[in-house]
């Protein structure tokens, strides 16, 4: 490309990106009708109110964020384009967090409410994604991504098998409420201690490469959904992202976390 194609290019790009202000317009829009709705409602005390208008407020502007982080990562500050996703990906959580909380009004007003941000958010998401996509510097040596990282004796880590993010984290060491030497799990949802004697039956699956060896260590220490960043149809490590996470909420409290792998597998990966 030569310069003058690359300004061209540059110019479509800040174009576009100042194109998504309009979704986010729209955003706004929703946000202020919620916000009058649940301010004309008599049926809940203010403190419950009050609550629920920060959370469509937080959704709204993790949303705006999102935006200032890609404007700045499009203006060359790659190291923004990783803020940009959590902050449009904390936008999604609090959405579907308002919206269980919108959902004890039943009323048609309501589900129109619903209806519009739905269609808005997802316009507004699949844009960002659009130069979210354009945006990531392509790798030139395409190295074949570790199932498994061992730093040390004590330490292992499980990279992306998309990306190579280290999605999980074993360690032994302090979690931050103990008081003695733990095994550390840090996952794509939670981060817990369990007990350090099962560091050396855990290390062994590891040194092994089993994934799914280490899925049912999980279930049976852990919990029912296992290694949450795991997809046992796929015998693969998805982050956050690839994972497609998504918290799900009733009545405004975190119910569980859905991931979806890019093969399309879902599953329940927290409760
Ligand atoms: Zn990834
Ligand atoms: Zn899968």
């Amino acid at each position: 490309m030569n310069d003058d194609e690359k300004l061209k290019e540059n110019d479509k790009l800040a174009g576009r990106i100042w194109k998504i202000r309009d979704y986010i317009q729209e955003l706004e829009d929703i946000k202020e009708g919620i916000i009058h709705f649940l301010l004309s409602r008599k049926k809940l005390d203010d403190v419950t109110k009050n609550l629920w208008i920060s959370d469509v407020k937080e959704f709204y502007y993790n949303t705006v964020s999102a935006w200032e982080m890609l404007n700045s990562t499009s203006k060359g500050n790659l190291k923004y384009l990783d803020n940009s996703k959590s902050f449009l990906h904390a936008a999604r959580s609090r959405l579907a967090k308002s919206l269980s909380e919108l959902k004890f009004y039943k009323e048609e007003l309501v589900s129109n409410h619903i209806k519009e941000v739905e269609i808005s958010f997802e316009k507004c998401w699949n844009a960002f994604y659009f130069e979210f996509d354009f945006l990531t510097p392509s790798k030139k040596i395409i190295e074949p991504i570790a199932r498994i990282i061992k730093v040390s004796d004590s330490e292992y880590h499980l990279p992306c098998s998309v990306c190579s993010k280290i999605s999980v984290e074993y360690k032994i060491g302090y979690g931050r409420f103990d008081e003695q030497e733990s095994l550390v799990y840090s996952g794509i949802t939670h981060s817990r201690s369990l007990r350090r004697d099962l560091a050396n039956e855990l290390f062994e699956i590891l040194k092994n490469e089993d994934l799914l060896g280490v899925y049912h260590f999980m279930q049976k220490y852990h919990s029912i959904e296992g290694l949450d960043a795991y997809c046992p149809k796929c015998d693969k490590i998805y982050c956050w992202e690839h994972y497609n996470a998504r918290e799900e909420y009733d009545d405004g409290f975190y119910d569980c976390t859905m991931g979806e792998c890019p093969a399309g597998h879902r599953r329940m990966i927290d409760d």
